[in-house]
């Protein structure tokens, strides 16, 4: 839908993206600690804990290359500030943020950006 050229610019490590990472893989880690433990513990010689705990394992493994495959297209945003009309420069992995100009808060939807109330 966006006719405009989107700059192709060099991926950098913000700290949306970064924080983003380590919160899938933190996930990840719990899910699959979790799953282990259950299967560990709560099933022992029973089928139980291998129901509920092979399914967190997998989970533990599959939402965290999920959650990063969606960082890595993340799209840059330009736009103008809705309050002061400032061009602000973000991208769309970010849901909120404060305009370096007139310090309102914005928060971004669908790579458009909308002054928070
Ligand atoms: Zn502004």
């Amino acid at each position: 839908m966006a006719e405009e050229n989107t700059e192709r610019a060099k991926p950098r490590r913000t700290f949306d993206s970064a924080y983003g990472f380590s919160f899938s893989i933190a996930v990840g880690l719990v899910l699959f600690i979790t799953g282990l433990i259950i299967s560990l513990t709560v099933g022992q010689g029973t089928s139980i804990g291998l129901i509920f705990g092979i399914p967190l394992l997998v989970a533990g493994l599959l939402i965290p290359m999920f959650m990063v495959r969606d960082l890595f297209k993340t799209n840059e945003i330009r736009e103008p500030c809705p309050n002061c009309g400032d061009t602000i420069r973000t991208s769309d992995a970010t849901l909120q943020l404060r305009c370096p100009s007139c310090q309102k808060v914005i928060n971004v939807r669908e790579e458009r950006l909308y002054l928070a109330e």
